[in-house]
């Protein structure tokens, strides 16, 4: 074991209920600062160097100790607009506004509370571990949700915070069995774009077509055509999804209107497909928008864009060799996953490798029981449904055990 997870014991109990009250407080991307405020006080009673108020709620903690490697980990503080249904005794029953200025319920439905938790756990516990030397960084970064959080705190100056670090470390929690852990080299996350798509047409009276050019029925043969870019553009075993999530147009049955919105959404794991999947996206609006007589051209604006996250191979040998030893078969592979992170933008920033881990979430016995019946896609929640919340025993211990072995494999030795 390593040194350092010998006072897991003794931090354990106060943990669990640092992660019962995250979560019954979740907080809107930008909007964390009672989480924030709560983690730049315990950093300072770990002895860190506490920056706060980096790209607006951010927080990091710093831990030198002599010369040696520095390592950067990161975890994301926000929740999201989900009412919660999970059931919990701690389940959140807050409500705030949000982003658009509509109140809405908020939910740690992605986690991220865990994340939290299993950081400060970790830098505590390396706080006091006497074995090591080095740089230890920790990011507590806001707004990871809307993508922008980790670019918010690189233009805030976050590279003259961090200093020299040679490593970046990140994690999150899924919807696999917990207390495993699973790593993967090369692409892991997607790459994601979405797209507002606004076409044009002639608005009319619903009984008169003949006057009209009609924007419903356009964007009807957009959304259609656009599926063929991946069943007949792109190459077969090339992972990308293109989902139309939101079309609209009109407001009344008699009404033919003047323009539609189209909103997609694109998961790629390689530029060049990335690329030329735009390229067809616009390619086919611009013709079916000829095809129709649209009066005006359309016009395309993209938004929510992360990058993808493609683990850096010699870190994630190391990690998973430190994850083999300590977990044992608990450790695993982590399979490729369609969503995305912005974590990437800050080691991308730094000039330095990373890499990004899952840790297992679901009571493994539910697990177990809807794999044997074939029932995991109706039985185990994902992250961003209301039913989401990790077993908070052994996730937490994973998690905080991950976070603390993989720092250590590369901190040096005092
Ligand atoms: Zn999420
Ligand atoms: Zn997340």
């Amino acid at each position: 074991m390593t040194l350092a997870l010998q006072g897991l014991d003794e931090i354990r109990a106060d943990q669990e209920n640092f992660y019962r009250d995250l979560h019954a407080h979740p907080e809107l991307s930008h909007q964390e600062s009672r989480t924030a405020a709560e983690v730049a006080a315990r950093l300072r009673a770990a002895g860190c160097e506490v920056h706060t108020g980096v790209g607006g709620t951010g927080v990091v903690g710093v831990l030198q100790r002599g010369d040696g490697p520095g390592v950067l980990l990161r975890a994301d503080m926000d929740a999201l607009p989900v009412r919660e249904e999970t059931g919990l005794d701690y389940a959140s029953s807050v409500t705030a506004t949000g982003a658009d200025g509509n109140a809405t319920p908020v939910m740690h439905a992605c986690g991220h509370d865990m994340h939290v938790v299993c950081l400060v756990g970790a830098v505590e516990l390396l706080s006091r571990a006497g074995e090591w030397c080095g740089r230890l960084v920790a990011v507590f970064q806001p707004g990871e949700e809307v993508a922008d959080g980790a670019r918010r705190m690189v233009d805030d100056g976050l590279a003259g915070i961090v200093g020299k670090v040679d490593v970046a470390l990140c994690q999150h929690v899924l919807a696999f069995p917990a207390g495993l852990v699973g790593t993967r080299s090369g692409p892991t996350l997607s790459a994601a774009d979405s797209m507002r798509i606004t076409v044009h047409g002639r608005g009319a009276h619903g009984s008169m077509p003949q006057a009209s050019v009609d924007p419903v029925v356009l964007a009807a043969m957009i959304v259609v055509r656009l599926q063929t870019i991946i069943a007949r553009e792109t190459r077969p075993g090339e992972p990308a999804v293109l989902t139309v999530g939101s079309i609209q147009a009109g407001t009344k049955s008699n009404v033919i209107p003047d323009k539609a919105t189209i909103l997609l959404n694109l998961r790629t794991y390689d530029e060049d497909t990335r690329h030329a999947i735009l390229t067809a996206v616009k390619r086919i609006v611009v013709a079916e928008c000829d095809a129709s007589r649209s009066p005006r051209p359309p016009e395309f604006e993209l938004f929510d864009q992360y990058p993808m996250t493609d683990n850096g191979p010699v870190v994630t040998e190391r990690v998973a060799a430190a994850f083999a030893e300590h977990f044992g078969d608990d450790a695993g592979e982590l399979p490729l996953q369609t969503a995305s992170e912005d974590f990437s933008v800050i080691p991308r920033a730094l000039g330095i490798p990373y890499t990004y881990w899952g840790i297992g979430g679901t009571d493994p016995e539910l697990y177990r029981q809807a794999e044997v019946e074939g029932r995991i896609a109706d039985d185990v929640p994902v992250n961003h449904s209301s039913k989401f919340a990790p077993l908070l025993q052994p996730t937490l211990d994973a998690g905080t055990a991950a976070l603390t072995v993989a720092a250590r494999a590369f901190l040096g030795t005092a």
